[in-house]
């Protein structure tokens, strides 16, 4: 089984000293915007991309600018590209130029803090956290905030391995009053709210020019997130990752949408809008052949039905109707019934039944949204089939989110992270293609903490479009023992593991040509002393990262 990552950065390293390309390297802007659907185009920042492009241009993200995993996205895109400064027509020009001289803006009362520095910010993936609802006196229940959100994605294990590419800042601006605008309305700072009113569900970003302002507050910013001062469940992706504060699923909301931000995947789980990129595979051919063990296998399962009600049950209990197919040689179908749920807080708050019998149901009881598995429901005969969904507790608060019930085949593999193709249903019931694994990836399951293999490399990829893997060469004069001048020549890269180091000189041959050799007495190392004379001479370093 071949599960190593590698990623060659030797063309990168060759900044020092170019190889010979089609086109040589050109210096680049990063530039924001957002394209309207009647073709409108507003600029939101145009930065120096602090690299230098081979192409017109590079696109690092390309989303609808609000994307609610169930619900679906905006019409308005958001993009994110390098572009090279010869590939700007005239009128770019002299728009982005007027951007990119924009100063930093001012905002009363707002602090900005630096919570994880891992090296520079034009070579590294800023993550911004903006708060929204926190008043002045709240300050140091933001920072507190975002400091746990932020160990929670890279001290676990989610995120950790990525660590030295990422720098992480909190942005505090003053709300006037505390919270979230929900049916009653909160005058804060960045004007999110909840939609529909009443639910747990989407926070939208209310006033966008106020966010982006905030947002420039930092030293910078790749992938922006925002946090509601609520403690309750509620976010969305696109443009921004939102979240809340809540310490049940602030975390487990903003690693799901960072996954598809960082990933540029759509969801592994039934029932969701977006199944695109690396995650995905629309046929049977799966292309993530080298995850899987020996002959990886396709399987196949049917959506029997789904729904995202998001019902309040004191409205009345919920009925979902399906029809069980008959099984197949090797035996009857298995069944799977996945339910989410706002409120419920203990196992007595609803009752839950199949063909009128109470089940036992399997997750976490917590008055924030939670997941349950129905255990026991896994044989059901062919034929028709009810499940009743009903409040027990009346405490007002029991929503039911969504229901999906799908039947797989007597040889369907369930285990939960081996490498193969899952099939996907969309919010239709659609058959739309393959996931890689069955259950383990938080693409699919929201409550794990691990992203599957494929989605894990894919990131690697998509990291290292945006970071080099060499932060500087640096040549130091230093004194030497005997009192000459020596040079200190150094290679500063993240602080990743498994990077390799080599270096490369020249040779002169009996003809005067010169030709490049490795330096193999230098392999591996980051630093080393140049002697005057001797050692004078033309080097290049490369830098290159494997992973498994
Ligand atoms: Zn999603
Ligand atoms: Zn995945």
């Amino acid at each position: 089984m071949c599960n190593s990552v590698q990623h060659n950065h030797a063309q990168r390293a060759c900044q020092t000293q170019p190889k010979r390309v089609d086109r040589s390297p050109e210096k680049a802007y990063r530039v924001e915007t957002v394209k309207g659907a009647d073709g409108s185009e507003q600029v939101l920042s145009v930065k120096d991309a602090g690299r230098e492009i081979r192409q017109d241009e590079v696109v690092l993200q390309s989303t609808p600018f609000g994307l609610d995993c169930a619900e679906g996205g905006t019409d308005e895109v958001y993009l994110e590209r390098y572009v090279a400064e010869s590939a700007l027509s005239e009128k770019e020009q002299a728009k982005y130029t007027e951007k990119l001289l924009q100063g930093k803006p001012e905002w009363e009362g707002a602090e900005v803090r630096t919570l994880i520095n891992q090296g520079p910010t034009e070579n590294r993936i800023d993550l911004t956290i903006v708060g929204d609802g926190y008043t002045e006196a709240e300050k140091a229940r933001f920072f507190s905030d975002a400091r746990r959100l932020t160990d929670d994605m890279f001290v676990g294990q989610t995120f950790a391995s990525y660590l030295p590419l990422f720098n992480v800042h909190a942005v505090f601006v003053p709300s006037n009053e505390s919270g979230l605008t929900d049916v009653e309305r909160k005058d804060t700072a960045l004007g999110l709210y909840r939609s529909p009113q009443g639910s747990k569900r989407g926070v939208m970003p209310g006033n966008r020019g106020a966010i982006e302002r905030a947002l420039n507050l930092a030293p910078d910013t790749d992938y922006p997130i925002l946090v509601a001062n609520d403690d309750f469940y509620g976010g969305l992706g696109g443009r921004y990752a939102i979240t809340t504060r809540s310490h049940n699923s602030g975390t487990m909301v903003l690693r799901h949408e960072l996954g598809h931000n960082f990933g540029r995947v759509g969801e592994e789980y039934d029932g969701g809008q977006v199944y695109r990129g690396a995650n995905h595979s629309s046929s049977k051919n799966v292309p993530w052949t080298q995850w899987m063990d020996g002959e990886g296998k396709v399987h196949e399962a049917k959506s029997l039905a789904r729904g995202y009600p998001w019902q309040n049950l004191k409205e009345g209990p919920v009925n979902v109707d399906f029809n069980v197919p008959e099984g197949d040689e090797k035996g009857p179908m298995q069944i799977g019934i996945d339910i989410s749920s706002v409120g419920w807080e203990t196992p007595g708050d609803v009752e839950i039944m199949v063909d009128g019998k109470p089940q036992k149901y399997e997750g976490v009881y917590t008055e924030d949204r939670s997941f349950f598995r129905l255990k026991d429901a896994q044989s059901l005969p062919a034929g028709k089939h009810r499940i009743t969904i009903t409040e027990k507790n009346a405490d007002g608060d029991n929503v039911l989110a969504s229901v999906r019930v799908n039947a797989y085949p007597a040889d369907y593999d369930f285990t939960a992270d081996r490498v193969g193709g899952y099939p996907s249903f969309d919010a239709y019931g659609r058959h739309v293609g393959y996931r890689p694994t069955h259950e383990s990836c938080l693409m699919r399951n929201m409550r794990s903490t691990e992203f599957c293999s494929v989605d894990k490399e894919n990131m690697w990829h998509e990291f290292l479009n945006r970071v080099d893997l060499i932060d500087e060469v640096k040549v130091t004069p230093v004194m030497g023992k005997d009192g000459k001048v020596e040079r200190l020549i150094s290679v500063e890269t993240p602080d990743l593991e498994g990077l390799s180091v080599r270096w490369f000189g020249e040779e002169k041959s009996e003809d005067g040509s010169t030709r490049e050799v490795q330096l193999n007495h230098l392999q591996g190392q980051s630093q080393w002393i140049a002697h005057d004379g001797e050692d004078a001479g033309k080097y290049r370093v490369e830098v290159s990262f494997a992973n498994d």
